[in-house]
């Protein structure tokens, strides 16, 4: 019994920390809405939100030899209260010492509370910063000492503050909860916490808090925190990868001669990584064990053979599959791609947000009965509620914006007898990928097909747009063809359209009839005639906006242009870019900027200038941008690691990396580790809306 009593104070402690902020003495509704308005909700928040700096306190001193914005311990005598008792006008005390007087202010505050606080005409040592005001010095809201403790705290930390709270404040708060952090039992294991000299939890938690923030960064202190992080979200995914292996499913019976006269029958040889992939998938689809596949390539790698080929297979194993594209143009290019060179294997149909009533409800029965084998639609189809004959196969094209959960609950959905397989060319800096794709197994596709150039990059001025109208009509007199994407302009797809129109007319004036328009706002007709009629090469140029960003494919379009570029960031350039460079002839791309190019502006068109290769600009655009910001995530809500950085913590993603690899090669199952997700669970995790 004293065993449960120490196991429930253990588990009270725990808890302690998972418990909201206003558990806290001191804390009432006001200062738990300052708190909320900076992210900090339980006390395990509260604990990550770092000193900014450290505040000394000078000793005691005259008043006449006062500091502004110094802080000071300073004995003074109250002499006299100034209650206005008018709304908005504080409360005063005059003090004195040797004859000179100054104020202290009171804002907020109970006359009852400061009368308790600086009773008259007795000798009391303030705290707080000193300020001047009109020529006297005053005291804001100060706190008070007794001489007893004057000189143990002379240096205090200081923390970047929202509205309503003060320093005072803060410091209680956060002293009075590391006053009454627990001691929790260590998760790590020897080999790992050996790295930082066995240091533990609290102990570390406490320094980051009490000591320089500049110096601490470097410490086994501070990193072992990152690593917990680290660690605690890789676990979290790692959990969840295994959580959906266990769902047992019916294996796939796969038909080997079947795939075999598929891949027989297309133009070109299926490169090794291809083919490794392929591979992969199938012995997940055909076995009992539930697949959630990622397929990673970077742009024109050929992703999307590999995942019809697969589709294929379901198909002929009796299932149905359903494919999703991030935009209906992508969505149309896939439908026509499988409905132009596969219809003899499968009966594909294409449902969007803007397909009509009537033949939405066609299309929702045929599934139901199994007369539709192979849907395709945008990612809203995720959303949709379609009842299928029996969906054996979801394919995801394109999608970096999922998360964690988001993945999940994508997992779940279809039933248990249906794999997932999600696509992306978003290349994922090394370090990061255990944070975001840590509850997948993964297939790389490294190497383009052979047949590939690297596609030259210019950039140009674009006061000399003439030459750039002068190269093209070079290029199309030798048949080739033309995309232009249009200036982005923030927060308003109606002046993109706008511009985009615009320079439609401008080419068109140039170019004649041969020369059309295609964006987001357009209705499916409209973009499907558009998108054949570049296909058909009945025009030469295709003026756009960013909606070709992702996917599409048109092998014999070798120039793009990028008006702009100075706004974009490097993986969209790449991805934009990856528009060309699909077949076999030479490609270009032209970066057109505004003069007065920033810094990062010029480096990210050096860059791209000088490398065609994703996941050297994902690293590289890491360094520029921070993670946060990386490949659109920042829109997805990836949650930042509180401390955990990849670029300067690369060594401890690599350690926690190889941990978590070990824990699942060896099944360890360790009790503590649990507490450590549990704890860190918010940490990294994306949220839910698409
Ligand atoms: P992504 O990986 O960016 O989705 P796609 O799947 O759209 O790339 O493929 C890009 C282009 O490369 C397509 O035109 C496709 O037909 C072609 N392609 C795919 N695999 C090969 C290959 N092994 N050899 C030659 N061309 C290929
Ligand atoms: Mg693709």
């Amino acid at each position: 019994s004293l065993l449960i009593a120490i196991y429930i104070y253990l588990m009270s402690n725990f808890e302690y920390l998972l418990s909201p902020i206003d558990n806290i003495k001191g804390v009432g509704k006001k200062t738990l809405n300052s708190f909320n308005k900076k992210k900090i909700f339980t006390i395990f928040d509260l604990l990550w939100h770092l000193p900014i700096s450290k505040i000394e306190t000078a000793e005691d001193t005259e008043i006449k030899d006062l500091q502004v914005g110094k802080n000071y311990n300073i004995k003074v005598t109250p002499i006299k209260y100034n209650f206005p008792r008018i709304r908005n006008l504080p409360n005063k005390v005059i003090c004195e010492k040797n004859g000179v007087k100054l104020d202290c202010i009171f804002f907020n505050s109970y006359e009852g509370y400061i009368k308790k606080l600086l009773p008259l005409n007795e000798e009391i040592i303030i705290h707080g910063k000193a300020n001047n005001f009109r020529n006297k010095f005053q005291f804001v809201n100060p706190t008070t000492k007794n001489s007893s403790n004057l000189n143990i705290i002379n240096e205090e930390s200081k923390y970047s503050l929202s509205d309503g709270l003060t320093l005072n404040k803060y410091n209680q708060v956060i002293n009075n909860v590391l006053q009454n952090l627990p001691e929790l039992e260590e998760w790590l294991p020897q080999s790992i916490s050996s790295l930082f000299n066995h240091v533990k939890w609290k102990e570390c938690v406490i320094k980051i808090h009490k000591e320089e923030i500049t110096k601490i960064r470097s410490t086994k202190y501070f990193k072992r925190l990152v690593f917990d992080e680290i660690f605690a979200n890789f676990l979290l995914s790692s959990n969840i990868r295994s959580k959906i292996k266990k769902i047992k499913k019916k294996n796939k019976i796969l038909n080997y001669q079947h795939q075999s006269k598929i891949i027989d029958s297309l133009k070109f040889k299926l490169t090794i990584d291809q083919i490794s992939s392929l591979k992969s998938i199938n012995k997940d689809m055909g076995s009992k064990q539930k697949m959630f596949r990622l397929l990673q390539g970077d742009v024109g790698s050929g992703k999307t053979i590999v995942s019809v080929i697969a589709a294929l297979n379901v198909i002929k194993a009796g299932y149905q599959v359903a494919i999703m594209a991030p935009t209906e143009i992508l969505a149309i290019q896939h439908y026509k791609f499988i409905l132009e060179n596969f219809n003899k294997y499968c009966n594909p149909e294409i449902l969007t947000g803007k397909t009509e009533y009537k033949k939405r409800k066609k299309i929702l029965s045929d599934l139901l009965n199994n007369k539709i084998d192979i849907l395709i639609g945008t990612h809203s189809l995720y959303q949709e509620k379609i009842t299928y004959f029996n969906l054996g196969l979801i394919i995801i094209d394109e999608q970096h914006k999922f998360g964690v959960n988001q993945r999940k609950k994508l997992s779940d959905k279809g039933g248990k007898d249906c794999d997932v397989l999600v696509m992306s060319a978003t290349p994922i800096p090394r370090t990061m990928m255990m944070t975001i794709y840590g509850d997948m197994d993964i297939s790389l596709i490294k190497s383009k097909p052979k047949n590939r150039q690297p596609i030259k990059t210019y950039s140009k001025n674009e006061t000399k747009i003439n030459e750039v109208i002068n190269f093209i009509k070079g290029e199309i007199s030798k048949e080739n063809q033309v995309f232009w994407v249009c200036p982005l302009i923030k927060e308003s797809k109606k002046m993109d359209h706008q511009s985009a129109t615009e320079k439609y007319k401008y080419l068109s004036k140039i170019f004649k009839n041969k020369v059309d328009i295609i964006h987001g706002a357009m209705g499916k007709e409209e973009k499907d005639n558009v998108l054949k009629k570049f296909n058909d090469r009945n025009i030469d140029i295709l003026v756009s906006t960013t909606v070709i960003e992702v996917g599409i494919d048109f092998p014999n379009a070798n120039v793009i242009v990028i008006e702009n570029s100075n706004k974009y960031g490097l993986s969209q350039l790449h991805q934009l870019r990856g528009r060309v460079g699909r077949g076999n002839k030479e490609s270009t791309c032209i970066l057109m900027f505004k003069a007065g190019l920033s810094e990062n502006a010029r480096k990210r068109i050096t860059i791209l200038k000088n490398s065609n290769d994703g996941f050297k600009i994902a690293e590289e655009d890491l360094k520029i941008r921070g993670y946060g910001d990386i490949l659109g995530f920042k829109q997805s809500g990836l949650k930042k690691y509180n401390l955990a950085d990849p670029i300067q913590h690369e060594d401890l993603f690599k350690v926690a990396e190889k941990e978590i690899k070990k824990i699942e090669k060896n099944n360890i199952k360790i009790k503590n580790y649990n507490k450590l997700i549990k704890l860190y669970d918010k940490v990294a995790v994306i949220n839910d809306t698409i």
